[in-house]
């Protein structure tokens, strides 16, 4: 029987493995593992390929979300608004800061900010917000710079799952304040170990995180600021710029694999991922809406399918943020698609009989759930608002 897994980073390895090794041979043999030459053309390249002026490579998306965050000056009795659908780190740097998260309500079709939720989440104590490209797709960048714009809000996109992805032709590291990457392995430009990067066109900004990579030095042994350790090692560096060339093609592959799912699964009781034409997303993860989500994963994991569920616990409702009074039914679009979401494989290894072989078996759970459970109102019920826009296929 035909198996397909998340990801297939050893079968990625076999491509580039040769430039790999000669690139941490090179670090090896310098014996220089902290900054340097490496994290300086990581910067360059990086700004450069994504349309940004200024780049701070850092130790991982997480310290680059709260390095940012501290480079605005977040901290005590400030507020910062953020969707409850996103990675834990989104929030968790935002409270370790002594800022207080503000969740707000996602759009079902797309699983990003909705704009209007967000407007409704602002008081005079909000500083920021935190918009999170979900899965490869930016969030509505136009509508949400409006509305910060009006309050006088920061903006700062979590791009740790989007690298490449552009929204209206413009790249989504190169929209808001500040941008966020991670390049923890399964990213899409994915390193050896954990690592991050902060884009930014803004010049005084990129200084400061510069500054709080290194314990705000504003040089050797003297600290204009309270920071922490966050740079980048070399020698993930040195893979990163090894790796950075097979990205758009790796991109590529990603989007080509999403339009066969989305068109091949067009006609099941699956809904697939609105992609509107000012879109172009990168797919970090293909996710479906279905019915018996945990079933279908069952059922795909019998025919030797991975599959992810991300999330299945909403941040509002996470334990370690009881604290902020959300009860279960406060976000219920957001509490909705985390009980029916599912992520299918979706990654540059894959081939078109991969991607058959995942639609037919999903075809054939589809055929057997509707016969059991007729009366599909999810669809409308959640994406009843589906009337403009294409979908992936399209
Ligand atoms: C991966 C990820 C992060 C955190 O990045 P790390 O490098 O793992 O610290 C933050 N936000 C989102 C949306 C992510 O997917």
């Amino acid at each position: 029987m035909r198996s397909v897994s998340m990801l297939d980073l050893r079968g990625e390895f076999a491509l580039y493995g040769d430039e790999v090794r000669a690139a941490v041979n090179a670090v090896l043999e310098s014996q220089q593992f902290v900054l340097g030459p490496a994290v300086t053309e990581l910067e360059e390249a990086l700004a450069k390929r994504l349309h940004v002026a200024h780049a701070v490579a850092v130790s991982s998306g997480t310290d680059a979300l709260l390095c940012a965050l501290m480079a605005l000056g977040i901290g005590p009795g400030d507020e910062v608004i953020l969707p409850s659908f996103t990675f834990f780190a989104t929030a968790g740097t935002v409270a370790r800061l002594g800022a207080k998260p503000v969740f707000a309500e996602i759009d079902p079709r797309t699983f990003n900010l909705d704009p209007i939720k967000f407007e409704q989440c602002i008081s005079p104590r909000t500083k920021a917000v935190i918009v999170v490209h979900l899965f490869g797709q930016c969030a509505e960048m136009d509508a949400i710079a409006a509305i910060a714009g009006r309050y006088g809000l920061k903006v700062i996109a979590d791009a740790a799952q989007a690298i490449g992805a552009r929204y209206k032709g413009q790249e989504a590291c190169a929209l808001g304040d500040l941008a966020c990457l991670s390049f923890y392995p399964t990213k899409n430009l994915g390193g050896v170990g954990e690592g991050g990067m902060i884009l930014t066109h803004d010049a005084q900004l990129a200084e400061v995180c510069h500054s709080l990579r290194r314990h705000g030095e504003s040089r050797r042994y003297h600290h204009e600021r309270i920071g922490g350790n966050f740079r980048l090692d070399t020698l993930k560096a040195a893979v990163l710029n090894a790796k950075l060339r097979y990205l758009d093609e790796f991109n590529r592959r990603r989007c080509a694999v999403a339009a066969r799912y989305s068109r091949l699964l067009s006609t099941t009781s699956v809904t697939t991922p609105l992609v509107e034409s000012h879109q172009e997303p990168v797919y970090h993860q293909y996710s479906v809406l279905c019915h018996g989500r945990d079933e279908l994963a069952e059922f795909l994991k019998s025919r030797q399918i991975g599959t992810g569920i991300y999330y299945p616990v909403p941040l509002h409702l996470q334990p370690c943020f009881g604290y902020l009074g959300y009860a279960v039914g406060s976000l219920p679009v957001t509490e909705d698609i985390c009980a029916r979401i599912l992520s299918l494989p979706c990654h540059p290894m894959m081939s078109d009989e991969d991607v058959d072989y995942i639609a037919g078996c999903v075809m054939d759970f589809s055929g057997k759930s509707m016969v059991v459970n007729p009366a599909d109102s999810f669809r409308e019920r959640v994406v009843g608002r589906e009337t403009a826009g294409t979908r992936a296929d399209a």
